[in-house]
């Protein structure tokens, strides 16, 4: 066991704090990385306050970690001391289920270990996340950066970015289809980026008037501004495709009337609690309603690749370790422009 530094919420009424926490002994196909940059996504703030009665306390979140080798194992080949690496939700899997041998490891049937708020398969207790120091975990779930773009900015890749890159790649997003991205923050403006990178008609859907520059910025082609009625009305029957990042309570059935025939919304926010699902929006005209989990390793390497070469990066705004909590509260208003990385130099 080695101690690390690291911020932990300790209950979901209290806010994160110093932690020191021990992590397991490394392994011999282990990597372990001194943290450099970790993102702050809506989960971890769903997870601190137990939004969706999951977690277990101490929870050190982050899964949007980036940082430098400091130690491989003996039968590490991937990386060596001194490579910049990624660690994002996954740190384990089965690996002999179906969805394993597919490299959907975040399907597994046998269980995924997710970076924090998981159990260790080999029984060494729970997994702590990227707002610490150091971090370890197998080879196989870690990530190679490209040593080309700002490292705070490809953080964030991590999560907001293969949870979008995924449903947009399964659902073959590309020329000739509508897409909608509903709800400007860290995954969605990321999902605004991907799509009009594959050749779609972007359209950002958001309740704050004050993003739609940022929407034309971000590449979107259109912006509906959801609590306008007349706006909303425009795009009645006009997506093929709905990609749902909203983190908080929302009308499911509202959006589903946007679709056109044979449309599919995709869930990858999770508002607690769910809303209701009306079936005569699905029935007529033929829609679908998915949702879609981060991604798996392979799928994450290959968007890490296709960011680098499309020059795709988050928009940042780098904080302080002790500003966390304050980055929660803005985080709950809306107000970050559009996603907060840490800075784990200031741990
Ligand atoms: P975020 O940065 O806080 O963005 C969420 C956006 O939702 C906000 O910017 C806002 O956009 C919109 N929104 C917030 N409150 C709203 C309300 N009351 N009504 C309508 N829209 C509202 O969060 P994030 O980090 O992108 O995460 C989004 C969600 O995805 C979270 O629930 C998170 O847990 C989930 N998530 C899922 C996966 C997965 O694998 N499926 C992975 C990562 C995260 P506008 O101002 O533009 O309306
Ligand atoms: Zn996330
Ligand atoms: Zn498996």
């Amino acid at each position: 066991m080695s101690s690390t530094k690291s911020y932990a919420v300790h209950s979901a009424t209290t806010p994160l704090t110093p932690w020191t926490l021990d992590r397991r002994d490394p392994k011999p196909h282990d990597v372990q990385l001194e943290i450099l940059f970790c993102g702050v996504c809506h989960s971890d703030l769903h997870f601190a306050r137990n939004d969706w009665g999951i977690s277990i306390y101490p929870v050190v979140p982050g899964h949007e970690i980036i940082g430098r080798v400091i130690a491989v194992g003996g039968h590490v080949k991937k990386f060596k001391v001194g490579d910049i690496a990624g660690i994002g939700c996954l740190v384990d899997s089965c690996r002999e289920c179906d969805n394993c041998k597919e490299g959907l490891e975040q399907y597994c049937f046998g269980g995924a270990v997710f970076s924090y708020n998981g159990t260790e398969k080999d029984g060494s207790g729970l997994t702590y996340g990227g707002y610490s120091k150091e971090i370890l975990c197998h080879e196989d779930f870690v990530l190679r950066i490209s040593d080309k773009q700002p490292l705070e900015a490809v953080a964030p890749l991590l999560c907001a970015g293969i949870t979008t890159y995924s449903p947009l790649r399964h659902w073959k997003v590309g020329k000739g289809q509508k897409v909608a991205i509903l709800g400007l923050g860290g995954l969605g403006h990321m999902g605004v980026k991907l799509a009009a990178s594959m050749g779609a008609e972007v359209t950002v859907l958001s309740h704050t008037a004050s993003k739609a520059a940022d929407a034309k910025r971000l590449g979107a082609h259109k912006f509906i501004l959801t609590t306008d009625e007349e706006q909303a009305k425009s795009v009645a029957n006009y997506f093929d495709l709905i990609l749902d990042t909203v983190s908080a309570e929302h009308d499911y059935n509202f959006y589903l009337g946007m679709l056109r025939t044979n449309g599919t919304m995709v869930c990858v926010g999770v508002p607690p609690p769910s809303p209701p699902v009306g079936a005569f929006n699905l029935i007529f005209q033929r829609r679908s309603l998915a949702g879609s989990l981060i991604g798996g390793l392979p799928e994450t390497q290959e968007m890490l690749d296709y960011c680098a070469e499309h020059n795709i990066v988050s928009d940042v705004e780098v904080i302080a370790m002790k500003d966390i909590n304050k980055a929660y509260e803005r985080l709950l208003k809306g107000d970050v422009k559009y996603r907060f990385v840490i800075d784990m130099a200031t741990l």
